[in-house]
């Protein structure tokens, strides 16, 4: 009988898409690692809901609209274990560099004036709104582990993933680093 394997999911919030690169940047590793797990979600699949019961979900950015808040919230009540993985992630990092603005109007009106189709697009029902504040994902849900890193090494990682697919946590002393 075929043995189940954890279910693996990747998270993309208010980020630049390169923590997700750096995951990719395992190369062939990322073979071996497929037949170890069931790749659940992610912005690599196309897969409109995130699933129940994930064992391991990796994110990547901040916080910084209200779908991400729903999201992230959403990602927690499913997943069992969950890593936040670069420094987005963690602390805010780049995408939080507007928080020394007043708030999501002031960086609206910085951004695009106080009129014009740019700001008419950006205040659409169908646009998410942005939060008054970026916020790292422990501001909003309870994060198991953290892996800083702009972006985190492709190695860091590879060796996180094998820890927990072997069931183990990963020793991560000497091999954390910001930046
Ligand atoms: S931590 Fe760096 S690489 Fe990752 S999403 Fe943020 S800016 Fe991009």
């Amino acid at each position: 009988m075929d043995q189940v394997k954890p279910r693996v999911a990747t998270v993309w919030l208010g980020g630049c898409s390169g923590c997700h690169m750096s995951l990719l940047d395992m190369d062939e590793r990322l073979i071996a690692l497929a037949s170890r797990m069931d790749l659940v979600y992610g912005p690599l699949l196309d897969v409109k809901e995130f699933p129940e019961d994930v064992d391991v979900t990796l994110v990547e950015g901040a916080v910084a609209n209200e779908d991400h808040l729903a999201q992230i919230r959403k990602v927690r009540a499913r997943t069992t274990l969950l890593a936040v993985f670069g420094d987005c992630a963690v602390s805010g990092n780049v995408t939080a560099l507007r928080n020394v603005f007043d708030g999501a109007d002031s960086v609206l009106t910085r951004v695009y004036g106080d009129g014009g189709p740019g700001r008419r697009a950006a205040l659409d029902p169908a646009v998410p709104r942005l939060l008054d504040r970026v916020l790292p994902v422990h501001q909003v849900v309870d994060v198991d582990l953290f892996l800083p890193g702009c972006p985190p090494s492709a190695d860091l990682i590879h060796y996180v993933l094998s820890e927990l697919l072997d069931g183990r946590s990963p020793d991560l002393a000497g091999r954390l680093r910001f930046g």
